[in-house]
């Protein structure tokens, strides 16, 4: 089916050049000229603003059903929070958002039709624990052996599985407890319950500054308890567990040649109806249509897909203004403060010595480490994700004393030859113009309750999409997939 409204660059060929099958980079991948060029149309039926995963998602859907769409981006280039990193010639790594896991359905059938294959992130051996009391040891399963952490980790875990399976994904403010969880953090909530808080609070942070960029003093406990809720789906209540896990959880896969390939060859299948650096200043809805004031000039549509990140919502200069609930949501959505650092070696040495590069310290730059590996180990890779409270002393440091830092906490995990890494890569999202921090916008106490209702509410002319709307797997390349199809089923329900 033809989907550009000019000449749709066939299916998954680009100017001549077929994709590589099987998910492996090839130069069309990467090419950089893609997407519209020249004036935008004056009037389609609908404009998606942001061609990050949620907003092509949106796109495609409407195009098959015979809208016709303009996709609106203000980079120069599309996946939003997904971007690959060449190492070198046939070898990527992600600088956002990577692993995929069980129940992660609609990703995964996404990255299926568009010939992107997946791989087992890497879990052979013992995982370690590097504790400031106790020291480092090595470990397998979810939490690290420490006696003094244990009954307060079970408990814990035990209470967030039974509240999320309560929550209804749809409204967590519905639940008779969501006030109460809604008035205190997370941190909170370890203080009240837990014997050992300080210990269970020091490690909870190397589950929370990546999967969140935040502390725990900086999220509502109904926020943790719905988000833990969401990672799952209909069949397969979500738990801490498939949120946390690598082997069966959030960390089970990756994608051969990069998650950016998604994005990549979505906009590839929508063709020239993908506008580049063309970001949304200004959204006028009027009586029969409204006007998108883009970089590149005006675009009037029947219907408007917002598709960006929270912050980046309130950038946009709306007329008539954004109804109060939503102006309030939008203000309270903080996004999270999160960097990933790589270190490339020749080898993946760790694995000889019988580690699968799975690492988390209470304490330093690095708070929690993975493989990251490409799908033959070849080169090596760590990777440290720098957030949260951790982000806020080594993100401000300069680049050489944060480097330094990194390596040490790989070293302190993995031993020293990870001090003399052949390369060494660092993204930070905070800096990103477009996103402002990672991997997700987060509710505060009292967010959830009071406007987080207004968070999928249509707005005249405009709907909503992104992952930070969606039920199942919100904050994830999943729940930007889910999102996406939502806003395009509200669109071509309207
Ligand atoms: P985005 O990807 O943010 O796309 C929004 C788009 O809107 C962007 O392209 C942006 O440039 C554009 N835009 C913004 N403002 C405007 C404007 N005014 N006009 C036009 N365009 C605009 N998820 C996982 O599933 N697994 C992971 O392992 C994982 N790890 C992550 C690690 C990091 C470091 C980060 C940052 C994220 C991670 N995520 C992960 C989250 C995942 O990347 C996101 O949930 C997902 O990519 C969000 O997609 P989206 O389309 O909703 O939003």
């Amino acid at each position: 089916m033809d989907l550009s409204r000019r000449s749709l660059l066939g299916g998954l060929a680009v100017g001549g050049t077929t994709l590589a099958a099987g998910g492996v980079l090839d130069l069309a991948d990467s090419a950089p000229a893609l997407g519209l060029q020249g004036s935008l149309p004056s009037r389609v039926d609908v404009v998606v603003v942001g061609a990050g995963i949620s907003g092509l998602v949106a796109a495609h859907r409407l195009a098959v059903h015979g809208r016709d769409v303009l996709v609106v981006e203000a980079r120069d280039r599309v996946g939003g929070r997904v971007l690959n990193h060449r190492l070198g010639p046939g070898n990527v790594i992600e600088s956002g958002g990577a692993f995929i896991g069980p129940t992660q359905t609609h990703i995964a059938a996404l990255a299926k039709q568009l010939d992107v294959r997946t791989f087992d992130e890497y879990v052979d051996g013992q995982s370690v624990y590097v504790s400031s009391t106790l020291g480092r040891m090595t470990y397998q399963g979810t939490v690290p052996p420490d006696p003094t952490i244990l009954p307060d980790a079970a408990l814990l875990q035990t209470r967030i599985d039974q509240y999320a399976k309560e929550i209804d994904v749809a409204a967590p403010w519905k639940h008779p407890m969501a006030a109460e969880w809604d008035r205190m953090t997370l941190a909170q909530f370890i203080q009240q319950n837990c014997v050992n808080a300080e210990g269970i609070n020091r490690i909870i942070r190397c589950w929370t500054q990546p999967g969140f960029g935040a502390d725990p003093e900086e999220l509502s406990f109904l926020y943790v308890v719905w988000y833990c809720a969401c990672s799952g789906d209909r069949m397969h209540p979500g738990t801490f567990e498939r949120n946390s896990d690598t082997a069966d959880g959030a960390q089970k896969k990756r994608f051969v040649g990069g998650s950016q390939l998604i994005p990549l060859r979505l906009a590839r299948r929508l063709g020239d109806v993908v506008a580049l650096e063309a970001p949304v200043r200004r959204i006028e809805q009027r009586h029969r249509h409204a006007v998108v004031h883009t970089g590149r000039g005006p675009v009037h549509a029947r219907k408007v897909v917002v598709a960006v990140p929270p912050p980046m919502v309130l950038d946009i200069d709306w007329h008539p203004h954004l109804p109060a609930g939503r102006r309030a949501l939008m203000r309270h959505l903080d996004m999270g403060e999160l960097m990933k650092c790589d270190a490339v070696y020749r080898t993946p040495f760790w694995r000889k010595a019988g580690l699968n590069g799975f690492g988390i310290a209470d304490s330093g730059a690095v708070r929690a480490a993975f493989d990251n590996c490409p799908r033959d180990g070849d080169p090596g890779v760590l990777l440290a994700f720098v957030g949260g409270g951790t982000w806020r002393t080594y993100g401000l440091m300069t680049r050489a004393k944060r480097r330094r830092a990194v390596l040490e906490g790989f070293a302190t995990m993995f031993g020293d030859q990870a001090l003399h890494p052949v390369d060494y890569v660092e993204h930070d999202w905070t800096h990103e113009r477009w996103t402002t921090g990672g991997p997700v916008a987060n509710y505060a106490p009292e967010v959830l309750t009071s406007v987080g209702h207004t968070i999928r509410r249509p707005f005249r002319r405009v709907h909503w999409a992104g992952t930070e709307t969606a039920t199942y797997w919100t904050g994830y390349m999943d729940g930007a997939v889910r999102a996406g199809e939502r806003a395009a089923r509200e669109v071509l329900a309207g």
